[in-house]
């Protein structure tokens, strides 16, 4: 079986084409960029979507060297997200399974960034810390769902990186800016530390960083410090994760899975407690097509049929049934 997964849960337009032996024969995407200083609004980020859609489908069934009547099977991304952007890629997903008369399945974007960091770390049972732009939990597989162990009570950890990013005058995404200033720095400003019980709260520590910022603090401490206090939180969390279900593996996964220093924390705290540590490649820790053609395999695979596709905004990871996993 041959997949086209196709994201658009987000700023993110992207086609993945992968093979039911786990390869990725191409994996394509653009990504919205709103105007400085400015967030993301939904209506613009989906005109993008719609704008770029046809191209990049054919641009990723040319890189892997298909042609449409190659492909068997369409998955896309069905939630959570943001709805007039999920609109657009069931659009897109139901137009080419009726062009090419081949089944269409939905699959949770969340669990999609799960699924394709196992695949390339070769994880069993892992502990997961997921971390992207909307999202921040720590999961792990228990009785037929990925279990919610803790997970942030407001915003993503990427949005609070890219909130405090637009008020310093950073460009979006600001992630890798910050990681970048933070190297340049080893100052430590205190900041405030937010864990409650499992849980994680990120944006009233971006209000104390920016405070810090306008009296005089240079960007790069401040940055290293954000850093070291929102990565310090998601380590402590995981670990207490790690320690709860017993296991000995850990992913991390998501657009912030790309941090070095996130990693190396991660990595510590792993090699302290004897537990093997894996991180999803970059190129596919943000949000791509590839993930959610594999998890479209996965989920058809062991049986899951969409009778009726539709989009589902708020759909959480622990709501899906992983009938792929016993
Ligand atoms: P996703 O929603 O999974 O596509 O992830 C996008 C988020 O990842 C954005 O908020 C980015 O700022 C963030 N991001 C990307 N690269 C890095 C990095 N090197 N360090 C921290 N955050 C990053
Ligand atoms: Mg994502």
């Amino acid at each position: 079986m041959i997949c086209l997964g196709i994201e658009s849960t987000a700023h993110t337009f992207g086609a993945g084409i992968v093979s039911s032996d786990g390869k990725v024969l191409s994996n394509v995407s653009d990504t919205y960029v709103p105007p400085k200083g400015w967030g993301i609004k939904p209506a613009d980020a989906a005109a993008h979507h719609e704008r770029v859609s046809s191209q990049i489908v054919e641009s990723g069934l040319l890189k892997a060297g298909l042609s449409s009547k190659d492909i068997s099977l369409v998955a896309y991304s069905h939630g959570p997200g943001l709805p007039p952007c999920l609109r657009k890629g069931l659009d897109a997903a139901l137009r080419f399974s009726k062009e090419n008369g081949i089944p269409v399945v939905g699959v949770n974007h969340c669990i999609a960034h799960i699924e394709i960091a196992k695949l390339f770390t070769k994880a069993r049972d892992p502990v997961v810390l997921y971390v992207s732009g909307g999202n921040t939990q720590v999961l792990s597989f228990s009785e037929g769902r990925y279990r919610t162990f803790g997970e942030t009570m407001d915003i993503g950890i990427g949005n609070a990186l890219d909130k405090f990013g637009r008020s310093a005058g950073i460009g979006f995404p600001a992630g890798p800016e910050i990681e970048r200033l933070a190297r340049e720095s080893r100052k430590y400003i205190e900041l405030p530390y937010t864990v409650k019980g499992m849980d994680l709260s990120f944006s009233g520590i971006v209000t104390e960083a920016l405070r810090k910022l306008k009296s005089g603090e240079k960007l790069e401490d401040v940055c290293f410090s954000l850093q070291e206090t929102l990565f310090a939180m998601l380590t402590e969390v995981t670990e207490r994760a790690l320690s709860h279900t017993g296991k000995d593996e850990v992913i991390v996964t998501g657009g912030v899975a790309a941090n070095s220093r996130l990693r190396e924390m991660l990595e510590t705290m792993c090699r302290e407690r004897g537990a093997r540590f894996h991180s999803v490649p970059k190129e596919f820790s943000g949000d791509n097509g590839a993930m959610i053609a594999w998890t479209g395999i996965l989920s058809y695979s062991s049986g899951n049929r969409t009778v009726k596709p539709d989009i589902y905004p708020n759909e959480r990871t622990d709501d899906v049934d992983v009938l792929w996993l016993k």
